[in-house]
């Protein structure tokens, strides 16, 4: 651990909480001034602008999410990832499309590059894919991360390792570039399991982890949809509307990432990392940071990283709960998954969806959305990128 340094401590606090005591809104203005990072591939042409993505927040009906379901388990998977559930194949573009698969298969190919080293682990697959991912634009984490009501990026991640069951989570970390390298760092550097705000950037920021101005997560994408939230917010509330017993309600596109991996020593890991919801109220925490709700792994069952609406995945301890079917019930990893996505959290309407690896390298990826971008390698290296049924 390196020495406390206050004056660096102190840099901590100006960058993420300048205006602590202030409505938040300046900053975002102050950030919104600046011009997005260009540095990530998917920044060169494809970056989701205002006019890819819906301005509308499109209906769904729960009792008819569409489910993809039928996809059975598919076996010799080595590295599995997500890109969270996304928007409705009608409003993809073929631009966005690309970038998305493009995005996808290069994390799968970094992730498997550490697989193939001889001394690299599931954990460093798990965080290279990942870190990947954060890096570009197109998903809800890092990078991409979503704004909050107040007009802040708070960004929530968590790492497990399936032979010793550490886990390290952070939560709420507003300048922490690669906040899943915080939560491994949580996990191999401290002795807890989650740090949150200011203390997981201050432990981050000793830990050597790349800190940057809160500006960088600014996206043109991301700041229209808290607008269009605002303007929402600001109008009467749309009447509910229902019919045939349903409730409508409006669809949301989460777009967390997320990685399973098994190496080559038969260690399963899991990590996810998260923008969380728009317009999530400030210090709100989902499922992602949390230890068997968006994120397990144990080498006696499955790993798991989730997608969806977190408050669910939360209170139906869903990644644990799939882990718990297989050990204590027998259940095989598809078949535990299925149960918990396409039944339990459905009924309740948690919408979202999973990626779960078992110590064979069975993988399945049940959602109860139209879509979950997805992905995965198998251990001959063939890879294979998802966004809908296909
Ligand atoms: N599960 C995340 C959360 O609730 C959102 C997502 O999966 O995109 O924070």
């Amino acid at each position: 651990m390196v020495a406390t340094q206050p004056f660096r401590i102190a840099w901590v606090d100006r960058l993420a909480y300048p205006d602590r005591q202030t409505p938040n809104r300046p900053l975002v203005e102050r950030a919104a001034r600046l011009q997005p990072d260009r540095t990530h591939p998917s920044d060169e042409g494809a970056s989701m602008s205002n006019n890819l993505i819906p301005s509308i927040a499109l209906l769904a009906v729960f009792p008819t999410l569409s489910a993809g379901a039928a996809e059975g388990p598919v076996a010799q998977v080595v590295l599995g990832i997500h890109g969270g559930t996304g928007m409705p194949k009608h409003d993809m573009t073929p631009i966005l499309e690309k970038a998305i698969r493009a995005d996808l298969q290069r994390a799968l190919e970094v992730g498997l590059a550490q697989l193939r080293n001889p001394r690299g682990t599931s954990l460093d697959a798990v965080e290279a894919a990942i870190r990947f991912l954060e890096d570009s634009p197109l998903f809800n984490s890092g990078k991409g991360a979503v704004f909050t009501h107040e007009g802040r990026n708070e960004l929530d991640a968590s790492i497990m390792e399936g032979k010793t069951k550490r886990a390290g989570a952070v939560a709420s970390v507003m300048i922490v570039k690669n906040p899943i390298s915080a939560a491994r760092a949580v996990m191999e550097k401290s002795k807890h399991v989650m740090l949150i705000g200011r203390g997981a950037e201050v432990f981050a920021t000793k830990a050597g982890l790349e800190i940057v101005d809160p500006a960088y997560f600014w996206t043109e994408t991301r700041w229209k949809e808290i607008q269009d939230e605002w303007k929402k917010e600001a109008q009467p509330a749309p009447q509910e509307k229902r019919g045939a017993g349903h409730i409508v309600v409006p669809a949301r596109q989460w777009g967390t990432v997320g990685a399973v991996a098994l190496d080559q020593a038969g260690n399963l890991a899991a990590g996810t990392s998260t923008g969380g919801m728009t317009n999530k109220q400030f210090g709100r925490v989902g499922d992602s940071p949390i230890i068997g709700a968006g994120t397990y792994a144990d080498n006696e069952a499955c790993a798991v990283s989730a997608t969806g609406h977190g408050e669910y995945f939360i209170r139906y301890a869903v990644a644990h709960d799939i882990a718990a079917l297989m050990k204590y019930k027998g259940l095989s990893v598809d078949v535990a998954a299925a149960e918990v996505v396409e039944h339990k959290l459905k009924a309740a309407g948690g919408e979202g969806g999973v990626i779960a690896l078992d110590a064979k390298g069975n993988f399945a990826m049940p959602h109860n959305t139209e879509s979950m971008y997805r992905g995965y390698v198998t251990r001959d290296g063939k890879t294979k990128v998802l966004l809908y049924a296909d």
